[in-house]
């Protein structure tokens, strides 16, 4: 198998294998066949949910790229190609991580042209629509810069529901969203259902109305397709918890009771014996600048089981490290509860997990079940070999470290200690610590997910350079403590400035987040020179003169981290992201990417997902679930818009 399958714009797609897929018994393999298909199903929820215009202008694009008669060989069908291939990989018109509205490469006569010269015979618009309006309307949402802008919008001087262009709400204030969940958590007990998290807020005749995706609500007939394998998987369950959530799942996407997804949640964290796993359902609220509403995701894994005896070790040892954690003791648990952890591999991914997906899941997200439940923590194995499988060539690591030896040290290393900083960030980190009676992640408002991020890498950082790596036999020398803190910083403080556009700031969580650690620690380090800049002709680099103090300086920032999260200090938060993480140096930034262009890479990556199909006997039954992995990119993406567009073109 290819790793590498294209690349397009800022973006490369790649491909993961499915390791140990062939040897799993039929029972399993039919079992992660059906919640794939259950996952596959959910495609189009994802797109509405980014912006309400996406599933209209995905089928005028997918007709205009099947049917157009015009010569496909010029520079301006070429910009047409790019931009479907960009639209097809942020799951709708807004890039996936800038979440700014994606530059169109060619003109609006030659969009018209390209209408005129396609067929629209088996083209249904919306209902009760002209097809030239409707098309009009679709070509002014693509090409008016006014329109649509931007589909997460953080700017605390604005009002982040109109700054903002997702579909999670309509006709509604910032204001009146936060008064109207204020109001009924207010009303909650201490183990509150995650209030909002499944619907659409709606203002009606001058009253809040919540629509919800359920199966007789908005969205039913996506979600009706979900519950159908959803029912087909169960039957391949490998134990009666399995079976259990699944069933709870199932009475969850068909009344939208989010109790039900509590108990789900609650039962899919104690089931810990089964081979293989999945989440489905509406679960991060990135998506949306209160942090209310759930993107809908599914992804489909099974335990790497040789992988998952390094992250057992740091899950059996987890209060040995909340107890050693620079944390002020008031903040610490006394008991760290149920923090389960394994290293899996993916056979499926969906939603707002593809083809951009995560290398870590922590689940779930409502704290009290966290704090009462545990939770369940996941590193994606045969996700993160195919990035390192692809990073080793393509000479960042050359041009951007600033020695030979830690060139050495990344090669060697690399690898084993970028994993186990996630293990570490997603098994313990995320689950350390304990907030303030009354505190909750609304204290700190827009900040909330960068402190949090912050938190779960200093965690990780702090222990990574500890002896206990080696006496727990996790690390085979501190060389490898050391690669991580040099990839740490060189990207913090360089590399990731590559994903930045000129003259724009950071706004994207995981990137505040490094840069605030990155640049704090600079800072705080200058006086003795802990972490220098270094320039070598005309170029800048990083160079950590003193490891052992650097880490310090990690323990140091989390303890204050820590503090803002127990206490929800809303002003220290903000304070914090906005001096450290938001900022971009201009100079530098320019630096990095002349050298970052010369390298003519691509700075986001995303996966497609391998081919799952049944072979069966002459007789009807299923013999074997093949895998195969040489679907194309726009094959894939095609494929899913036909067997999977469940939901119509307008859904309001
Ligand atoms: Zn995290």
């Amino acid at each position: 198998m290819n790793v590498f399958a294209e690349k397009f714009a800022d973006l490369k797609i790649l491909r993961y294998a499915v390791p140990g897929f062939e040897a799993l018994d039929l029972n399993k393999k039919l079992y992660i066949y059906h919640l794939s298909q259950a996952a596959l199903c959910g495609r189009d929820i994802l797109w509405d949910q980014n912006n309400r215009y996406n599933l209209s202008i995905r089928a005028v694009l997918e007709t205009i790229w099947k049917t157009f008669k015009g010569n496909r060989e010029t520079e301006s069908f070429k910009s047409f190609e790019i931009y479907l291939k960009r639209v097809w990989f942020s799951n709708g018109i807004h890039h996936h991580y800038s979440t700014e509205k994606l530059p169109v490469g060619f003109t609006e006569t030659y969009f018209s042209e390209l209408v005129a010269k396609s067929r629209w015979r088996a083209f249904k618009q919306p209902s009760g629509t002209k097809f030239e309006k409707f098309i009009a309307s679709i070509q002014d949402v693509i090409f008016n810069p006014e329109k649509e802008v931007k589909r997460v919008n953080l700017d605390p001087d604005k009002d982040l529901l109109d700054a903002s262009c997702n579909n999670y709400y309509k006709d509604v204030t910032q204001e009146e969203a936060e008064t109207f969940y204020a109001a009924l958590k207010t009303s909650a007990g201490f183990e509150p259902i995650s209030f909002g998290l499944n619907s659409t807020l709606v203002k009606e005749n001058n009253q809040m109305v919540e629509k919800v995706w359920k199966l007789e609500g908005k969205y039913g007939k996506a979600i009706q397709q979900i519950i159908f394998w959803l029912n087909k998987a169960v039957q391949y369950a490998e134990n009666d918890l399995q079976k259990k959530y699944i069933g709870t799942l199932i009475q969850y996407y068909t009344s939208g009771d989010l109790a039900l997804f509590d108990q789900y949640s609650i039962d899919w964290v104690k089931e810990l014996e089964g081979e293989v796993d999945f989440m489905n359902g509406f679960i991060e609220v990135y998506g949306d600048p209160l942090g209310i509403k759930g993107s809908w995701e599914s992804i489909v894994n099974f335990k790497d089981l040789e992988a998952t005896k390094r992250a057992s070790i740091l899950s059996e040892n987890a209060q040995w490290f909340e107890d050693h954690s620079p944390v002020d003791p008031q903040f610490k648990k006394d008991a760290v509860k149920g923090v389960s952890a394994k290293v899996i591999n993916v056979a499926m991914l969906a939603g707002d997990c593809y083809p951009a997906t995560p290398i870590g899941i922590n689940l779930p997200n409502a704290e009290w079940i966290r704090e009462k439940h545990g939770s369940k923590s996941v590193t994606i194995e045969n996700i993160t070999q195919a990035y390192f499988l692809d990073s080793m060539n393509n000479g960042m690591l050359e041009e951007f470290a600033g020695s030979s030896e830690e060139i050495e040290r990344v090669r060697q290393y690399g690898y084993l200690a970028g994993n186990l900083h996630t293990d570490l960030h997603e098994c313990l980190g995320h689950g350390s610590g304990k907030v303030r009676t009354g505190v909750s992640t609304e204290n700190l408002k827009n900040y909330y997910s960068t402190i949090e991020e912050t938190r779960a890498d200093l965690f990780a950082l702090y222990y990574m350079l500890d002896d206990q790596m080696l006496h727990l036999g996790l690390l085979p020398s501190m060389d490898a403590a050391k690669a991580e803190y040099d990839t740490y910083l060189r990207n913090g403080l360089l590399t990731q400035l590559t994903r930045i556009e000129p003259g724009k700031d950071i706004e994207e969580s995981h990137m505040r987040n490094r840069q605030l650690i990155s640049r704090w620690v600079y800072e705080a380090g200058k006086e003795n020179n802990v972490v220098e800049f270094i320039r070598s002709e005309d170029k800048t680099y990083i160079r950590i003169n003193n490891y052992p103090a650097l880490r310090e300086l990690f323990g140091q920032l989390l303890k204050e981290i820590q503090r803002v999260k127990s206490e929800g200090d809303f002003e220290a938060a903000k304070q914090l992201v906005e001096d450290f993480g938001v900022k971009v140096d201009r100079p530098l930034h320019d630096e990095i990417l002349v050298r970052f262009k010369k390298l003519d890479l691509a700075p986001y990556a995303g996966f497609l997902n391998p081919v799952y199909e049944l072979k069966t006997w002459p007789c009807g039954t299923v013999a074997d679930v093949l895998v195969t992995y040489d679907e194309e990119y726009s094959t894939q993406m095609l494929r899913y818009s036909k067997d999977y567009g469940f939901l119509p073109m307008v859904n309001d």
